[in-house]
């Protein structure tokens, strides 16, 4: 094995949780290098954005970079079942903060949080996948396969995993937990959208539910050269009841829907259509001695509220904070400094996200009548400000959605 350099924070993955967290920490002093296992660009699911996650790249100094990018700005979330439309525009959120943020294709996306990490002073190694770690009194060992695909090692004061689905840290520590609940299954492509002008906002990504099967729901992302990402999920086995391939597959579900169903008919479908299935995930700790998990690394939900990469900023944002002044010789509380004020959002959306699959929030969505302040409570959390204590639906969000919903279907 070659022995490689040694640096103040190892990042594992250049993915959003990554690069943000590197870029943070470098644009403090601290040495870093960033050990990603793909070349960029490169494909990834995880389009839609949220307002909050604004913040964190402004955090990151990455503000002038991804408005530059040409990506397409998104100021709300549209849904639709069953010929009933409902529209949020998150300049009604309750919440302080930024009100709009964009639509990206992850491949481009991506690329240039790593370039921007890199120019705050983080040094991004692609092709380089961890394999091992070590902890020791003085700091972490990753071993890694570099490009050329020598072993080699690199000596850390502290590590960040953030290689998402990846999961090296949980897998290499033993650090995952069973899934619990509906392991959901997800079909996706791009498509060259054909949608004329009026047709469809693409200022917001419009979430559609099966007419007929309420857990089943697509989501359509319009980028702004003409392409949307396209997308269903639906509970385990559900697509294996549909003659032919992926591609068939999607068109046909897609066909069973009116308003995405239209809209959709002039589509080329003209990528290929992947699958993932399996992919909540949690695990029993975020951190542990000089090593901290950020992003999916750390666990997923589920996509439907667009939530990933804010949750994903958001422990890069958390953790970075902590990690600076560990290195510089603070006292500090993980628990109460990062995983617990991780877990007020993460918990906010768990609820949302249950509550949708138990179609309460669905209701809650459609209602004919419903109370605008209200509404702007659930609009604040739709545009990701799930760490907002002064909503209510964040410091109660189960018993406050449970009640919505009761007086939803209760209303005439
Ligand atoms: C069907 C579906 C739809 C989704 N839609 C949305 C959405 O619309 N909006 C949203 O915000 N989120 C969405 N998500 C979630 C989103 O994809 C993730 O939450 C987000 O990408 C997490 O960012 P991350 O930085 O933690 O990890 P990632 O983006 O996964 O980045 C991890 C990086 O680590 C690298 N890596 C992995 N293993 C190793 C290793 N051993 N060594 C070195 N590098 C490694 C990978 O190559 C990758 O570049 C969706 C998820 C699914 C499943």
């Amino acid at each position: 094995m070659s022995l490689g350099r040694s640096c103040d924070v190892g990042v594992v993955g250049a993915g959003p949780a990554g690069a943000v967290a590197a870029a943070i920490l470098a644009r403090k002093g601290l040495q870093v290098v960033v050990l990603e296992r793909e070349a960029f660009p490169r494909f990834s699911i995880g389009e839609s954005l949220l307002p909050q996650c604004m913040s964190f790249l402004e955090e990151a100094g990455m503000t002038a970079a991804v408005e530059a990018a040409g990506f397409q700005l998104k100021n709300g979330a549209a849904f639709e079942k069953a010929g009933l439309h409902s529209s949020f525009d998150f300049s009604d959120k309750i919440a302080e903060g930024c009100s709009t943020t964009f639509q990206v294709q992850r491949a481009q996306f991506d690329a240039v949080l790593a370039q921007e990490a890199e120019r705050a002073g983080a040094e991004v190694r692609f092709r380089c996948e961890i394999s091992g770690v070590g902890l020791d009194d003085r700091g972490v060992r990753l071993t890694y396969r570099d490009e050329a695909g020598g072993e080699r090692e690199l000596r850390c004061r502290f590590c960040l995993d953030a290689s998402g689905s990846g999961k090296s840290f949980a897998g290499l520590l033993g650090l995952n937990l069973p899934q619990e609940g509906v392991q959901r299954e997800s079909l996706f492509t791009h498509v060259v959208d054909g949608m004329s002008l009026g047709t469809m906002d693409r200022e917001k990504i419009l979430i559609t539910v099966h007419p007929r099967h309420h857990s089943v729901w697509f989501w359509l992302i319009p980028f702004s050269d003409g392409t949307s990402s396209l997308g269903v999920v639906g509970p385990p086995n559900y697509f294996s009841t549909y003659p032919g391939e992926p591609l068939e597959v999607l068109q046909a579900v897609v066909g069973e829907t009116g308003f995405l169903g239209d809209l959709m008919k002039p589509a080329a479908f003209e990528f290929p259509v992947r699958r993932i299935c399996g992919y909540a995930t949690r695990v029993s700790r975020l951190c542990g001695p000089r090593y901290a998990l950020l992003g999916n690394a750390g666990g997923f939900i589920d996509p439907v509220f667009s939530s990933g990469v804010t949750i994903a900023l958001k422990s890069a944002s958390l953790a970075a904070a902590a990690v600076s002044r560990e290195l510089n010789d603070g006292e500090v509380n993980w628990e109460q400094e990062f995983v617990k004020p991780l877990s007020v959002g993460v918990e906010t959306f768990r609820h949302f996200v249950s509550a949708w699959y138990d179609t309460s929030l669905q209701d809650i969505i459609f209602a004919q009548t419903p109370n605008p302040r209200i509404r702007r409570m659930i609009c604040s959390i739709l545009a990701g400000y799930a760490w907002d204590k002064n909503n209510p639906y964040v410091e109660q969000p189960r018993r406050r959605l449970q009640a919505l919903a009761e007086m939803c279907r209760l209303a005439p």
